[in-house]
């Protein structure tokens, strides 16, 4: 029997049961209800949902109960022990989506308009950074790239630039794992009435809440840790005006079209449940791995912000709960030893995503950001040279003898 007043003490046991049974059978776990619509048994039933006094589901691109139960888990842990500003338990509305990307692009089409400015900062992943550059540009929504992780130079491209909407932020950022300060971005943002979103797709609920500092829009793909094991593209948008995202976020998001699907929801689901676990082991294999890197004669440079020398360290641990599995380093000797490196792996495995069980590892400059120009790029510290690492739950040792044997290949 579920009560209300009982209070769920551990994110595990939330993301386990937020989400009521979606369904009429009883089944315990919510089915993959694979239908494109869903029925009326009479007229007046149709015009009672097409007008909203029926909550009931109508066509899968506006909703489905395999999403809802995924949204509801997502809403739930992203706000897990947070209080709004009435001190009540914070409420969260998710919309799932086809891909991070999608997830990404309701977003700012859906709060940005020509004219409007969008302003981000250096590293960020390469979807985000040509979704800003080509798709927004083109719409005629200007950005703004600004190392925003210093206030002063926030405050004063804020001040020169009065269009200024939204301001975007990715933390850890994708490869160099830098990391933004939320509170102190949303602090200013908030008074000069600019919007922030953040994504939190490294990080993961479990790890950081940009919502405990008042950021307005997460969004994440959930490709990566959330489903965990690498079996469906897929995103989150959650927002934490839930009148605005029930009006115009979801309209914008039904007519551009970017909804999930059943199956991959369910799989969205059933990876969630095990997030907290398995964040633990990510961890605390990253720390490991970071450490043996730190130490190894062939590496120049270890990103890791676990690491006392890692630049963000600070900010990282008063708001991330532990320092994540991403990790990006620099080998001496550059791209030659990069190659020679990642081919000489035996067991982790070259791929260009992150946050999957196993460890996956991939090179930047010649994936994930070909298509940002070499200068542009080394701005962001994404050199020839640069791996980036997602440290999967594998056993640490393992781990550690595949990369000691493919270092001894130098
Ligand atoms: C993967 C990723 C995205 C894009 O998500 P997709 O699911 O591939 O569309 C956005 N941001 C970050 C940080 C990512 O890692």
């Amino acid at each position: 029997m579920s009560n209300s007043s009982f209070n769920l003490t551990g994110i595990t046991s939330v993301a386990m049961h937020s989400a009521e049974r979606e369904n009429s059978e009883h089944a315990h776990i919510t089915p993959i209800y694979a239908t494109s619509t869903f029925t009326f048994d009479t007229i007046e039933e149709g015009a009672a949902r097409f007008i909203g006094a029926d909550k009931s589901k109508i066509y899968s691109r506006w909703g489905n109960p395999t999403f809802v139960a995924a949204e509801k888990t997502i809403a739930a842990i992203e706000s897990f022990g947070l209080k709004d500003e009435n001190n009540e338990p914070l409420k969260l509305k998710a919309l799932l989506h086809s891909s991070g990307q999608a997830a990404m692009t309701t977003l700012f089409l859906s709060n940005l308009k020509a004219g409007d400015t969008v302003l981000s900062h250096y590293s960020l992943y390469g979807g985000t950074y040509e979704v800003m550059h080509k798709v927004l540009a083109d719409a005629g929504i200007n950005v703004i790239i600004a190392d925003i992780r210093k206030a002063d130079v926030l405050e004063e491209a804020i001040k020169k630039n009065p269009f200024i909407k939204l301001i975007h932020i990715e933390t850890p950022a994708n490869p160099t794992i830098n990391c933004i300060d939320i509170e102190a971005v949303t602090k200013i943002a908030k008074q000069y009435n600019i919007l922030v979103s953040a994504d939190n797709t490294f990080a993961t609920p479990y790890l950081q809440q940009p919502f405990k500092y008042g950021v307005d829009f997460v969004f994440h793909s959930t490709t990566k840790f959330l489903n965990g094991h690498g079996t469906a593209i897929g995103g989150v948008l959650i927002g934490r005006d839930n009148e605005y995202m029930n009006t115009k976020v979801w309209k914008w998001h039904v007519l551009l079209g970017g909804n999930t699907s059943p199956f991959d929801a369910f799989l969205l689901s059933n990876g969630l449940k095990t997030l907290e676990l398995r964040m633990d082991r990510h961890c605390s294999n990253a720390m490991k791995v970071a450490e043996y890197l730190q130490n190894h004669e062939a590496v120049a440079l270890v990103n890791y912000v676990g690491l006392p020398t890692h630049p963000d360290n600070e900010v990282a641990k008063k708001q991330m709960k532990q320092f994540g599995s991403l990790i990006s380093f620099e080998l001496k000797n550059g791209y030659n030893a990069a190659t020679k490196f990642m081919n000489a792996l035996q067991m982790c495995t070259q791929a260009t995503s992150l946050g999957t069980v196993d460890t996956l590892i991939s090179h930047p400059a010649s994936t994930s950001h070909v298509s940002v120009a070499k200068e542009e790029r080394e701005k962001f510290g994404i050199t020839d040279g640069l791996i980036r690492l997602s440290v999967g739950i594998e056993n640490i040792e393992d781990i550690l003898n595949d990369f000691e044997q493919a270092l001894r290949s130098l």
